[in-house]
């Protein structure tokens, strides 16, 4: 599909410069490369979740429950582990939910603000940032199709009308 740039974003490029910047645009971006970075990052940031912990105890739900096995039924089995998958989706969505307000209140008292721990930063990009790394996490470790996903929204959204036909 391809991403437009803005409109205004090519106005003052030569004719030559414009069709270099697309050819670039279309070798560099395509659907396939889009997705298979959305993969790479989702990967890249369950593996980084996984080794700090963060998925310790869901892990460790699964293995007592390997070892009652023999005294359950497999529906309770089932029952069972998609209730604890779950448990840890809801905490997982509260915690991004938590770097929303991060967001919401460095806005408020300084949109300013350099971040603490990378200060090359303003606070606000790096809790953009700490939302993102969260989703691709869950993503990553519940193997979601968002690269695929994410072109096919964007295509829709490319398609709907203005302000989706909503008041805002
Ligand atoms: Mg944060």
């Amino acid at each position: 599909m391809g991403y437009d740039i803005p409109s205004d974003h090519h106005q003052s490029l030569p004719r030559e410069i414009k069709r270099e910047e697309k050819m670039k645009k279309e070798r560099y971006f395509s659907d396939e490369h889009i997705a298979s970075i959305l993969y790479y990052l989702a990967e890249a940031c369950n593996k980084n979740a996984v080794e700090h912990g963060f998925w310790e105890d869901e892990d460790k739900f699964f293995r007592v429950i390997e070892l009652r096995e023999k005294f359950m039924s497999e529906d309770s089995i089932k029952k069972l582990k998609d209730r604890i998958i779950s448990l840890f989706n809801s905490e997982k969505i509260a915690l991004e939910m938590s770097e929303l307000a991060e967001r919401l209140e460095t806005l408020r008292k300084d949109p300013e603000k350099k971040d603490e721990h990378c200060p090359e930063f303003l606070d606000v990009e790096i809790e953009v940032v700490d939302l993102i790394i969260r989703a691709l996490d869950f993503a990553g470790r519940r193997k979601l199709n968002i690269g695929e996903a994410l072109i096919a929204k964007m295509k829709y959204n490319q398609s709907r009308p203005y302000l989706h036909e909503k008041k805002f």
